[in-house]
């Protein structure tokens, strides 16, 4: 039998198959229905851009898991999603200061406005740094990838700065995520974050958790190009959230 057959036949079941639970340190714990959602960053990551159920996948997956000190059997097993997550993680270097320092909260008056034409909806704000690198990373995109900016997928802000007190009270008026909307310290609070549209299914919106609305998220050119670029601008995505990029400049 060619190595990694049995391993990928796993993974092609297992990708939308039984729930499956990706922790997230002190932010809690995502269940989903399999582990697609997180398909397109565990391919970037372990450096293929095979299909799930190929062998040539899973020997990828195998050579990560090895170098990971994993053992290399090439199937997704809970601690390999466990230290994906983590990985994905530490990238973020705002989550990272999080745990050891104070949360930072960014004085209004060091923020800038963001231009009309790079908004989705309503006027938004952000650190000089952080939008600087937004701009340079948006006109590679329009070089690179002009079809991400066809249609409404156009990797506008849908919302940047944020104070803890909003974010708080929109928890109490509608149901939020207990991710995504009420963390011990949002990188949306110190300026550097913002959520992009990168495309969302109809009767959704930009910023919306819904299973298939992620799923179509993340098979998105926008969100593909973010995922091999927006690192060279320093941004990092946070893994449970196609539209939320934090910069790690500041
Ligand atoms: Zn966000």
């Amino acid at each position: 039998m060619p190595a990694f057959k049995a391993a990928a036949a796993d993974n092609a079941q297992s990708v939308s198959g039984s729930t499956w639970t990706f922790t997230e340190g002190r932010e809690g714990a995502l269940e989903g229905p399999g582990w697609a959602v997180y398909l397109p960053l565990t391919q970037h990551t372990i450096g293929t851009d095979c299909g799930v159920g190929t062998t040539a996948f899973a020997a990828a997956l195998a050579g990560w898991q090895k170098k990971n000190g994993l053992k290399p059997v090439g199937r997704m097993t809970p601690a390999t999603a466990s230290d994906l997550t983590q990985v994905w993680h530490a990238q973020r270097r705002h989550a990272q200061k999080a745990r050891t320092e104070a949360c930072r909260h960014a004085e209004e008056g060091r923020l800038v406005e963001v231009a009309k034409g790079d908004v989705w909806g309503k006027p938004e704000k952000l650190l000089p740094g952080a939008y600087r690198a937004y701009r340079a990373m948006i006109e590679a995109a329009k070089r690179e990838a002009p079809a991400i900016f066809a249609g409404n997928v156009n990797l506008k802000i849908v919302s940047a700065w944020r104070t803890q007190e909003r974010d708080a009270e929109t928890c109490k008026t509608r149901k939020c995520s207990k991710v995504s909307m009420a963390p011990s310290c949002s990188a949306h609070w110190s300026g550097t974050a913002m959520d992009l549209n990168v495309g969302f299914i109809e009767g959704h919106s930009p910023a919306d958790m819904d299973w298939g609305n992620r799923l179509f998220m993340v098979q998105q050119p926008a969100y593909r190009w973010l995922l091999e670029n927006a690192g060279r601008f320093g941004f990092a995505n946070y893994f449970a959230e196609p539209w939320h990029w934090e910069w790690n400049g500041d």
